[in-house]
């Protein structure tokens, strides 16, 4: 009901986020063309610029210094993002995701087709 609903705080925004970065990932082009290659790294960059979460922004820009976007093709999308989340689920002492499962996770679905 709209009178309840509150504004978001960091675990409600954090998960929505990430539902959004890595589906966009999970949708990124195999092939990419040069233009949609830098407009992805815009994108990302101006993100890490404007999410609200001044120390999280902070985090990301960071490892996005050492760690550059991959924007090569949507695996490597796929296989960087998932490396961010997980940096910070360690730096939140939460379990680390097996990368190799981002595809079931945020595509594919589980084969017993429970998402289908
Ligand atoms: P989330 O971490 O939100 O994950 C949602 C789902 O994604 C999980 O249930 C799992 O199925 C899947 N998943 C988990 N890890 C991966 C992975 N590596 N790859 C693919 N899928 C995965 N919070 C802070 O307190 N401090 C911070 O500095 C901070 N920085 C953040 C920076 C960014 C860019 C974002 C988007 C969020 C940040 N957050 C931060 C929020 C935090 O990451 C979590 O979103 C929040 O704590 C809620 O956690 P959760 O356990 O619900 O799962």
């Amino acid at each position: 009901d709209y009178e309840k609903e509150c504004p978001a705080d960091k675990e409600i925004l954090g998960r929505a986020t990430w539902t959004f970065l890595h589906t966009m990932a999970a949708y990124y082009p195999d092939k990419p063309s040069a233009m949609e290659q830098s407009t992805m790294k815009s994108l990302l960059t101006s993100f890490s610029q404007f999410y609200p979460c001044g120390h999280c922004a902070e985090h990301l820009r960071e490892e996005m210094r050492v760690e550059p976007p991959k924007v090569e093709s949507r695996k490597e999308l796929s296989w960087w993002m998932c490396g961010m989340h997980n940096k910070v689920n360690e730096i939140l002492g939460k379990d680390l995701f097996d990368c190799k499962k981002v595809d079931e996770r945020w595509r594919d679905g589980p084969s017993d087709g429970r998402c289908d």
